[in-house]
């Protein structure tokens, strides 16, 4: 069963609007990040990556914060950039879902051959020009290997820092009252609301359970690939609803999930069967390779090319 997670909060001046760190989550915030990341290498300083709590899409910030690793070395520069990633996650490689076998090995190994530090159960408080304030969290240093250290109260100074921010569903349905506290469609097996049954939700508006504790809050990711077998099957039963057919049923536990982690000129291919209890199901968890790197560079033009041209129904 979920441990309770901490109560959801803003962390005041928590950005991009208004604050002082980065965020990548729409296109406006990221090419905010790549210009703030621009002025940053002409003057660089501690760098701060992650996830605050009640976050989603954890891989993301992974992904960010070895590709940043990864281009400061090209430069030449990454001897003048102490790295701290700072996450909700109880381990390393949790992911918001309990984490894949291995990927916690896999993920602090890392860390510690890119030298990055890095900080878990992280709740922030606030953020000040120049630092993160945090409520607690514990300092895992990737040069040393002793017991974690504890960051309650204390302050992570930083020039510049990307931390994904808690999630909240769309404003149009957090002003309905059609969604949970958060915003977030609480669905049934066929994708409909279960007070409203017809309305039918899918992907990232609909909330889903954490099959895993994480007590500073994790939300559970929902990918492109399970956003769109999700869309696919309410699509399938408002067309079966209209034609006086059987519904079909497709509860979160079947929805097998893919995903590949970039990681500078590396990549991760991860993969399980049950998107409700990922360490339980079939799993894959291939060691890093270039070749998940040209993968997920090829699947991401790829997708691209597909929405410019209006080629949606292509897989
Ligand atoms: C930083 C980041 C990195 C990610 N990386 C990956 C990855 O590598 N691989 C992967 O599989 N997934 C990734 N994801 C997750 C992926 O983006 C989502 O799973 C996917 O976009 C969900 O699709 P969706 O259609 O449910 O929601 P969205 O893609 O968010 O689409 C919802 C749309 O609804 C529109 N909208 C909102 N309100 C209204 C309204 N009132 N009226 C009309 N339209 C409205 C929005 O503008 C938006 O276009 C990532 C997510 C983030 C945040």
């Amino acid at each position: 069963m979920a441990a309770a997670s901490v109560g959801w909060h803003w962390p005041p001046c928590l950005g991009p609007h208004g604050g002082y760190t980065q965020s990548i989550c729409t296109v406006e915030h990221a090419l905010q990040a790549g210009a703030a990341w621009r002025e940053f290498l002409r003057e660089p300083g501690p760098l701060v990556i992650g996830a605050t709590q009640h976050a989603s899409c954890f891989g993301a910030a992974y992904e960010f914060v070895f590709n940043l690793e990864y281009a400061l070395r090209k430069a030449g520069m990454r001897d003048k950039v102490p790295i701290t990633f700072v996450t909700a996650e109880p381990f390393a490689g949790h992911f918001g879902i309990g984490g894949l076998k291995h990927a916690q090995g896999m993920t602090e190994w890392f860390f510690r051959h890119v030298g990055i530090d890095w900080v878990l159960d992280a709740v922030l408080e606030r953020v000040t020009p120049g630092e993160i304030h945090l409520q607690r969290g514990r300092r895992v240093r990737a040069a040393a290997n002793g017991q974690p250290e504890d960051l309650s109260g204390r302050g992570l100074p930083f020039k510049y820092a990307m931390l994904i921010p808690p999630f909240l569903g769309v404003e149009a349905v957090r002003r309905s009252g059609l969604g949970n506290e958060r915003g977030f469609l609480v669905v049934d097996e066929y994708f409909r609301h279960t007070r409203h049954p017809n309305i039918y939700g899918a992907g990232v508006s609909v909330a889903v359970a954490a099959p895993a504790p994480c007590e500073a809050g994790c939300s559970v990711p929902k990918t492109g690939f399970i956003s769109e077998v999700m869309a696919k099957h309410a699509a399938y039963n408002i067309a079966a609803e209209i034609e006086g057919r059987p519904l079909k049923p497709k509860p979160m536990g079947e929805i097998d999930a893919k995903y590949v982690l970039d990681a500078g000129d590396q990549g991760i291919i991860m993969y399980t069967d049950r998107g409700d209890a990922p360490r339980d199901g079939k799993w894959r968890l291939l060691p890093p390779d270039p070749w998940a790197h040209w993968m997920k560079v090829w699947c991401e033009r790829y997708f691209l090319w597909k929405m410019r041209t209006g080629r949606v129904n292509w897989p």
